[in-house]
């Protein structure tokens, strides 16, 4: 079962990475079934097949999916990647970063003999 609007959808974004067009960058990834690697779409790689490819929203969905970055091309460096999504949802809450690196300062301090296990090789025999 093929849906006709994301066949044409296919077609559109094959145009944008057939002529790299560098605006579309961030906005989606072209993976590439034969290499396995995922590219955006101003690559200045060789524009793989139609029926070879794939495209993601994100260079995490590609990822996910089983491709890795290009090289060449960098996908995951474009600077419209959603990197700042925690500091759009809400101004008050912001990141999240500054509290747990206190909490983690705290932990670490509190058990420093933790890592220490002088039982392990006398219980083994
Ligand atoms: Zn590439």
């Amino acid at each position: 079962m093929t849906i006709p609007g994301t066949d044409q959808l296919h077609a559109e974004r094959y145009r944008v990475v057939a002529s790299r067009d560098a605006r579309f960058d961030g906005q989606f990834v072209t993976a590439v079934h034969s290499t396995g690697i995922y590219c955006r779409p101003s690559c200045p790689a060789r524009t793989p097949r139609e029926t070879g490819v794939t495209f993601y929203r994100t260079s995490a969905a590609a990822h996910l999916a089983g491709f890795r970055a290009c090289k060449r091309c960098l996908p995951e460096a474009t600077p419209a990647a959603p990197s700042g999504t925690c500091a759009r949802t809400s101004p008050a809450a912001r990141c999240a970063s500054s509290s747990t690196a206190s909490s983690s300062a705290t932990a670490s301090r509190g058990s420093p003999h933790g890592s220490a296990t002088p039982n392990a090789s006398s219980t083994a025999s």
